[in-house]
């Protein structure tokens, strides 16, 4: 996966490629941007593009180039297609936003980190906001998560935005943190077991039901 990712994904033009270096919940530095910046004037490339899921793709690179356009970036492949998480998005929550209830940034990252090595059974996206308003959009996300600081975290499963959209079912609610990442992990493991080959969750939930899913794990 992570090979054919960095080869580049063919383009509308059937010659050039676009890659997409691994942004983690839309957060740059300076000197990512300079580093961006500067292999895209080396390279000629003609289109950045920040995508839905909060990164830089870089688009129409001449295939003679990815090695070396890899090499100064000196970046981790972002997923953009096959059977991995894709991205965990996030809203800016209580480092940033006044509504903030709950601190988003810091679940997404031990979520990151806890789920990293896990084995997925089809292309998943993961949404996660500070506060209900949902800004991290986890409702039409395949798992999503909503911070209240009265009563803990929300974890919503097998939404989806696109042509299937779908709104995800509640799975659990009052989650203190360490019980949301424990959560996340436990479901995937169970999504891993039980999905059929490249089955989406926004397939596999209503086709196990959200009952049996929060009985087997104990909802
Ligand atoms: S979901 Fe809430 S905390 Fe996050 S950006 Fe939106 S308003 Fe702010």
């Amino acid at each position: 996966m992570a090979d054919s990712a960095r080869e580049g994904i063919v383009q509308n033009d059937q010659k050039t490629l676009a890659i997409v270096p691994e942004i983690k919940f839309g957060l740059v530095t300076a000197e990512l941007l300079e580093k961006i910046a500067s292999v895209t004037r080396k390279y000629d490339i003609p289109i950045v593009k920040i995508t839905s899921a909060q990164r830089i793709a870089l688009v129409g690179i001449k295939p003679e180039d990815i090695d070396h356009v890899w090499q100064d970036l000196g970046m981790e492949v972002g997923y953009a297609v096959g059977e991995a998480i894709h991205y965990i998005q996030s809203c800016p929550g209580t480092e940033v936003c006044r509504l903030g209830q709950k601190d988003s940034l810091g679940l997404a990252g031990r979520i990151d980190e806890a789920i990293k090595d896990l084995p997925i059974p089809a292309k998943t996206k993961i949404g996660i906001s500070g506060c209900p308003l949902s800004c991290g959009e986890g409702i039409i996300r395949d798992i999503g998560l909503f911070g209240k600081k009265a009563t803990g975290w929300t974890i919503s499963i097998g939404g989806n935005s696109g042509i299937n959209a779908r709104f995800g079912d509640t799975l659990a609610t009052e989650l203190d943190d360490d019980a949301a990442v424990d959560a996340v992990v436990r479901l995937l493991k169970y999504y891993k077991e039980n999905a059929k080959p490249k089955e989406r969750l926004y397939r596999f939930v209503p086709r196990i039901g959200i009952e049996n899913i929060k009985e087997a794990l104990g909802f």
